[in-house]
């Protein structure tokens, strides 16, 4: 339940579906995948044609899910919404194939976690529009060959790479989704808190947006709770000051960095003068999992250069240094 971490809890996902921008001109930023997305929708729409498979590749929360239903809602279609790791076996994907209307919209998340024999059977619904039901086992089981309607499959991954090459192959197109830039993420802001009645003005946004990670999830939890505070505090109104206040409050500081990265950073700096550190030993040393601090606070401290993973430990940057407002020890001293 961290505040910023960029997967989604129960509470977005509540108030996510108010949120979420219904077209591709609401849609803020990447302004690449937009515009070839809207090429590839508008020329699917002349032909009256189901559009090619689209995949999403890009870290959580920066709207993948929302750009499938962008895709639905531009080809005036349905769309159905599951993931790879709710797809066990083979027969619970070709019941979802099975039961696709003409046109419908297929949003596979975390695609990288299918089951073997889902992919295979994948690979032959995108490109053929069928699939073969096994029945039977053994020597006597045979392969019932089923027709599908034409439908759109949108793929969502972490990571593009992380797929094999021939389910790759089989997207018509592939849109590469970037971390925001604070000032996208002032436009987010600006929209969501619009749609949520919240009073911000300029400063406020930008200074929600530059703890927000390059992420319009965290943006938009961040402005949740920034506007709890305004409530309480300030009649509502969420200006530089109570946006700074609010989240001093849940320990987001000014690059986005919470009570866990700093903690990490902290030990690495004052414990350890800067590294190199091994991993186990700072894990010991902030009191979490040797995974926590790898796969929770890591990624963030290396995407932000403040922390690099190198084959003697962990070394702090000096931007690192900078950032908790420390000195560190003079070059070369004994
Ligand atoms: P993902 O599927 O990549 O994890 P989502 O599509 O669920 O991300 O987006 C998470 C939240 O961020 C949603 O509430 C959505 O409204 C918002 N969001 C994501 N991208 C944008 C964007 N480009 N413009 C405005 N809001 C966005």
């Amino acid at each position: 339940d961290r505040l910023v971490d960029a997967g989604a809890d129960g509470e977005d996902t509540a108030v996510e579906a108010a949120l979420r921008p219904k077209d591709l001109h609401e849609f803020v930023g990447q302004e690449k995948v937009r515009e070839q997305l809207d090429l590839v929708l508008k020329a699917a729409r002349a032909r009256g044609a189901t559009a090619d498979h689209v995949l999403l590749s890009g870290a959580p929360g920066l709207g993948k899910t929302t750009l499938s239903m962008i895709i639905a809602a531009e080809m005036e279609a349905p769309i159905r919404i599951t993931s790879g790791p709710a797809i066990q076996h083979a027969g619970d994907l070709a019941a979802i194939l099975s039961s696709l209307q003409e046109g419908e919209v297929l949003f596979l998340d975390e695609i990288h976690r299918m089951s073997r024999p889902a992919e295979e059977m994948l690979y032959m619904a995108m490109e053929d529009f069928r699939v073969d039901v096994i029945v039977g086992k053994g020597p006597g089981a045979t392969a019932i060959p089923l027709e599908l309607p034409p439908f759109t499959l949108v793929g969502a991954t972490t990571r593009a790479g992380l797929l094999p090459p021939p389910l790759r192959d089989r997207f018509g197109f592939t849109g590469h989704m970037e971390f925001y830039a604070p000032t996208e993420l002032e436009r987010v802001i600006h929209r969501s808190a619009g749609l949520l009645d919240v009073a911000i003005d300029t400063a406020g946004a930008a200074e929600i947006a530059g703890r927000s990670r390059g992420t319009p999830r965290i943006a938009n939890r961040l402005l949740r709770r920034v506007r709890d505070y305004a409530q309480v505090k300030a009649e509502g109104r969420i200006d530089r000051d109570i946006a700074a206040a609010a989240l001093r409050v849940y320990e987001v500081d000014a690059r986005g960095l919470d009570r866990l990265d700093r903690a990490v950073l902290g030990a690495l700096l004052k414990l350890f003068g800067g590294g190199p550190v091994g991993l186990s030993t700072l894990a010991v040393a902030v009191g979490e999992e040797r995974e926590t601090v790898e796969e929770v606070a890591e990624p963030f401290l290396v995407r932000e250069g403040l922390l690099a993973r190198t084959p003697r430990g962990r070394v702090a940057t000096p931007a690192a240094w900078a950032h908790l407002g420390l000195v560190p020890p003079q070059q070369g001293a004994k």
